[in-house]
């Protein structure tokens, strides 16, 4: 027997995430406002609602280098999330490489 999916209340992160800013996501799109916008408006939830985005949401950045951002549904204020598979593109997978080269950077003063 199959328990019926239950929806989590919170997200769960896997080793060797890294999360990134929305502004660091912006780059790795190269500034194209209106594709994460697209991205945000094309989750996955449970709800029926028609209209429905993602909200305060968190990016992270996993070892495939595929982007993971998860947040809450707007129409049903549950969890929500949206993977985008930029390791496939050798272009974004230069610019995410770049800007995880920064963070560490900035992260050496420790
Ligand atoms: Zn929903």
């Amino acid at each position: 027997m199959i328990d019926p999916p239950r929806k989590r209340s919170e997200h769960r992160t896997f080793p060797g995430e890294k999360e990134i800013t929305r502004f660091e996501m912006m780059r790795m799109f190269d500034g194209d406002e209106a594709w994460v916008r697209t991205l945000e408006e094309t989750i996955f939830c449970t709800c029926n609602a028609p209209v429905k985005r993602l909200i305060a949401y968190k990016v992270f950045v996993n070892d495939l280098n595929d982007l993971v951002m998860r947040g809450l549904c707007s129409a049903c204020n549950t969890i929500a999330a949206r993977y985008v598979e930029t390791g496939e593109d050798p272009e974004k997978v230069k610019r995410i490489k770049a800007v995880l080269r920064e963070r560490k950077k900035s992260a050496t003063r420790t």
